[in-house]
Order: C-alpha cells, then sequence, then structure tokens
C-alpha cells in the first residue's frame, strides 16, 4: 500500500510574511488526511518552515541540491545543510532546471544519489516537451532520463520518489488526461520493476503538471498515480489542500 504524498514546489515565490499566511493556512485544516502533505520552498526559508511545520505532521523539502558533499561549490547547497534544517524531501530534475540551467541526466542522477545517500529523499522529476510528445518519443525520453538514476541509486530505490511531469503542462494550465498520465506511470513502473520487482510496488510515483482541485481526483484515482507535485496551486492553502483531500 502506497501512502499517496501531495507535494507542494513553491519555485522562486514566497516571502517571510505570506509564507506565514500560507503555513498557518495548512496547519488550520484538521481534518484527517490519508496523504501525507509536503511543501519545497525555496532554500532562504527552510528555517522559517522548520519552524512553523516542526512537531506537525507536514513535512518539507528544497527545490534542488548539490551534487557534491561540500566544498567549492559557490552558490550550491548540500543535501547535509538540507538535513540540518530538517527536510525529508528535495526536487531534483525539475524541467525548469533542466532547460534553464542545462542540468544533464547524469547531473540529476548524481543529485539523487547525494540526496539518498544523505538520507533525504528525493523527488526525481521526469517529462517530455511538447515536440518530443507529438513525435511520439514520450517513452524513449522518460526512460533515458530514468535509466542513469536507477543505475546510480541501485538498491536504494525505493528510497526515492518519481514525479512525471509533462513539461507541456507545467504552469501552462493544460494537463495531461488522466489516461495518458497512467499510461507513461505504467510505463515508469514497469522500468523499476526491471531492475527490481518489489521495490517497484513500494515507489511512489507522482503526476505534476497543472494539477489543480478540479482535475485533482481523476488524476489521483489512477492504479499508479501516487500523488502530486504541485506547483501554482500549491501557494494557496484551501487549492493545496483540496488537492490533498482529493487524494
Ligand atoms: C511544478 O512546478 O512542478 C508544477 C507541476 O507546476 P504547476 O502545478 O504550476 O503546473
Amino acid at each position: 500500500m502506497r501512502t499517496p504524498l501531495i507535494a507542494g514546489n513553491w519555485k522562486m515565490n514566497g516571502g517571510l510574511a505570506s509564507n506565514a499566511t500560507l503555513l498557518a493556512g495548512l496547519l488550520g485544516d484538521k481534518t484527517e488526511l490519508s496523504a501525507e502533505l509536503a511543501v519545497c520552498v525555496p532554500a532562504p526559508y527552510l528555517a522559517q518552515v522548520q519552524s512553523a511545520l516542526g512537531g506537525s505532521p507536514v513535512r518539507w523539502g528544497a527545490q534542488d541540491v548539490s551534487a557534491h558533499e561540500r566544498g567549492a561549490f559557490t552558490g550550491e547547497v548540500s543535501a547535509e545543510m538540507l538535513q540540518e534544517f530538517g527536510c525529508s524531501y528535495v526536487i531534483v530534475g525539475h524541467s525548469e532546471r533542466r532547460s534553464y540551467h542545462a542540468e544533464s541526466d547524469e547531473l540529476v542522477a548524481q543529485k539523487a544519489l547525494r540526496a539518498v545517500t544523505t538520507g533525504l529523499t528525493p523527488i526525481v522529476c521526469v517529462g517530455e516537451t511538447l515536440e518530443e510528445r507529438e513525435q511520439g518519443a514520450t517513452d524513449a525520453v522518460v526512460a533515458r532520463q530514468l535509466a542513469p538514476v536507477l543505475d546510480a541509486v541501485g538498491t536504494q530505490l525505493t528510497s526515492m520518489v518519481i514525479a512525471y511531469e509533462p513539461v507541456w503542462a507545467i504552469g501552462t494550465g493544460k494537463t495531461a488526461t488522466p489516461d495518458m498520465a497512467q499510461q507513461v506511470h505504467a510505463r515508469i513502473r514497469v522500468l523499476i520493476a526491471e531492475r527490481d520487482a518489489e521495490g517497484a510496488q513500494q515507489v511512489r510515483l507522482l503526476y505534476g503538471g497543472s494539477m489543480k482541485p478540479d482535475n485533482a481526483k481523476d488524476l489521483l484515482a489512477m492504479p499508479d498515480i501516487d500523488g502530486g507535485l504541485i506547483g501554482g496551486a500549491s501557494l494557496n492553502a484551501p487549492d493545496f489542500l483540496a488537492i490533498a483531500h482529493a487524494a
């Protein structure tokens, strides 16, 4: 039985005052959730979320991590540092990092390995562009992105979460239909099962890409969709909670 995970990706949004309001909104919901809730925030706000969410069931994490352990890597943040701020999760390989920061599949794999080695759960993002989908290359792209990650983490693959995020659906208001998303999720599970049949049944596969309160239920009802990575809608407590309640 996989516990659904609803993880928010705040991206480069927020401020001390607006974060406090958002976090209070999340903590104000006292109804029981069957999903686990997490927020992945900009690194400067980790202390704030640690202090606000510590002792609550809501977990938190970061949006990127260095592939290196420590040293002369100006601007980077290490997995150990994230751990010191109580992070459970870290997003790696988000399409915005792959495209704006030229992160390769191999670098993403090294970051995932660094996270796992340090005891953090990486949320590894994979997904095709619109052009790749139109060329019928979705499965090939996802397999290419996933292979170095599975090679790197080896027997620890159950310590990861994978997020399928079609690039054309991120922040665009276009969502993959539940059937389209399920097809890719099932394929991802098969790719993992080729390495570890038992582990594949445990790994949570999230869908990300314009998931909102009004489409979450149908997406989350699919057998291989174990939660969501939520961008825009995670910035509004009622919307984020509505998605969590749909899980
Ligand atoms: C994301 O940034 O990972 C994401 C899924 O964004 P949005 O929900 O806004 O499409």
